[in-house]
């Protein structure tokens, strides 16, 4: 049931993105960041940026199939960003350890994983400080990054994240890997859409994610081999 819900929504969002990428005024309008606020998606580097990159995220973890995950990154010797659910934070502490640990970036998903554009902002706050919390407690860093639950993002959402310090970012490539459409979709779909600057989605968590994992050595060794670099977002 909640699935369904969110696929709506997934999609509805996904579809203003990829519009967005070939004119960031409609993602503004669709998205309705304030004035000044950083632009929905992508977040390049501020140091020496090479000349083809990607910024690989992994969201809704950490679950039993993070280690896994890490494991791959590892041999293939790619960093990336990991938006945790506090929740899971608090289930499964040490892999959010092991995840910075290793070098990745670990960044805010929200507590329970709402939609933030319809909380009450005492919720709004709970969810993102207690989050907040535990991740610095098992990484000593306090995420400057929040990846609103199904790229739920509006002016509202803007402003309460950078009152609390935070920086929304959402993504470019959605392969939509939560859905389990099958190994070979996934890997067909990050790397028919991926280009110079993609942010790619995907999940660690959330579910049964063996599909995701069983995709990522074809997603690496191909990304690697087109010659991209692998980012990843802190938002500071
Ligand atoms: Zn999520």
């Amino acid at each position: 049931m909640r699935i369904a819900w969110l696929r709506g929504r997934r999609r509805w969002w996904s579809a203003a993105v990829v519009v967005g990428l070939f004119g960031s005024l409609l993602v503004s309008a669709c998205a309705s960041p304030p004035a000044g606020a950083s632009p929905a998606a992508v977040s390049p580097p501020q140091a020496a940026v090479a000349s083809k990159y990607v910024i690989l995220t992994f969201d809704d973890g950490p679950s039993q199939y993070t280690p896994q995950v890490l494991a791959l990154l590892r041999q293939y010797g790619v960093k990336a960003t990991f938006f945790e659910l506090g929740q899971n934070v608090a289930r499964y502490p040490a892999i959010t350890h092991r995840v910075r640990a290793a070098g990745h970036s670990v960044q805010n998903h929200s507590w329970s994983h709402p939609d933030l554009r319809y909380v009450s902002w005492t919720k709004f706050r709970s969810e993102v400080l207690d989050t907040d919390r535990v991740i610095r407690a098992q990484t000593g860093i306090t995420p400057h990054c929040l990846r609103p639950p199904y790229g739920g993002a509006n002016a509202l959402t803007y402003r309460r994240a950078a009152s609390l310090g935070k920086k929304l970012r959402l993504w470019t490539v959605d392969p939509e890997d939560w859905s389990r459409p099958g190994t070979s979709t996934i890997v067909r779909r990050v790397l028919s859409k991926v280009h110079n600057g993609s942010v790619i989605l995907l999940h660690d968590g959330g579910g049964n994610r063996s599909q995701t994992v069983a995709a990522l050595p074809t997603i690496l060794r191909t990304l690697k081999s087109r010659g991209y670099t692998f980012y990843t977002t802190t938002c500071t």
